[in-house]
């Protein structure tokens, strides 16, 4: 039926059904390929620890090493890894299934930015980290799924954490979106080692690693800005990145008009 020629003229209603047959057919394909491709990236990134897991114990075994404390913390870090990358694939189908179901409320984002500064006040305070919120209001209420955004700022900061020398600055920025629309944007701008502008339009891909061995050393799953893409969008808003290799990147999101009061 897929490749029937479409029909002209009299047979406008076959012509539409077949063309809705088609359409359903590039879904449905698209749906297919989105699942293999998901399913090749989660094979890739457990190989590795499952390897190194096994190579370790195999040593052992055979008698070529013994089981000591540095191998025991290799073995519990590639488990831990493991387990990091399980736990962000559930939150980042959660996300994908959650289309339906934000469970949205009345939120001053504003505040959402105090609180979730306060979760990381310690390890800022620990490392010399100054972080500062500069924002337009006092207060932006907007219409939006509390636990879905905190997650969205708790990755954007967990990351600007991870690349910000200790000593440094971190900054989040709210502003009033004056042109698309209006809206809000939220951005948050660290002091890290920058990311070069070829691999800009990829980070937002699940598993997407600017340097794979430096990223192995700080514990990331590699899919932590592929679920703030995904809540984001949810939101209707878009997510952006602007780097300058050896000077910074910002991170940010724009939430549309329609979500604030
Ligand atoms: P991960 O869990 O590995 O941090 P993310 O999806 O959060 O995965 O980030 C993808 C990649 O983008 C990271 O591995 C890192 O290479 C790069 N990246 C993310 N945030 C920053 C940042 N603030 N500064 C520099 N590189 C970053």
């Amino acid at each position: 039926i897929f490749d029937l020629p479409i029909p002209v003229g009299e047979d406008r209603e076959v012509a539409e059904v077949l063309n809705a047959f088609r359409m359903m057919q590039t879904h449905l394909t698209m749906v297919q390929e989105a699942r293999e491709r998901l399913l090749a990236d989660v094979m890739h990134e457990l190989r590795t620890p499952i390897t190194i897991i096994a190579n370790q114990i195999e040593s052992v075994q055979l008698g070529i090493s013994e089981l000591k404390d540095e191998q025991l913390t290799v073995l519990y870090d590639e488990m831990i890894r493991m387990g990091t990358v399980l736990s962000d694939l559930q939150q980042l189908s959660d996300a994908q299934a959650g289309v339906l179901k934000l469970n949205v409320s009345r939120v001053d984002l504003v505040e959402l930015l105090v609180n979730m500064r306060e979760i990381y006040q310690v390890d800022c305070k620990v490392r010399g980290i100054t972080c500062t919120i500069d924002s337009e209001l006092d207060s932006e209420w907007s219409l939006i799924d509390r636990r879905r955004v905190t997650q969205v700022l708790v990755n954007l900061m967990t990351n600007a954490m991870k690349f910000t020398p200790d000593g440094g600055r971190i900054e989040w920025h709210l502003r009033k979106n004056r042109d698309r629309g209006g809206g809000i944007q939220i951005a948050i701008r660290d002091q890290g080692l920058g990311i070069a502008a070829e691999h800009l339009p990829y980070l937002f891909e699940r598993f997407y690693r600017v340097d794979h061995s430096r990223c192995r050393d700080t514990g990331g799953s590699g899919l932590g800005l592929a679920i703030v893409k995904e809540i984001v969008e949810q939101h209707g808003g878009s997510v952006f990145v602007k780097s300058i290799q050896g000077e910074g990147s910002t991170f940010g999101f724009t939430l549309p008009a329609s979500r604030l009061e």
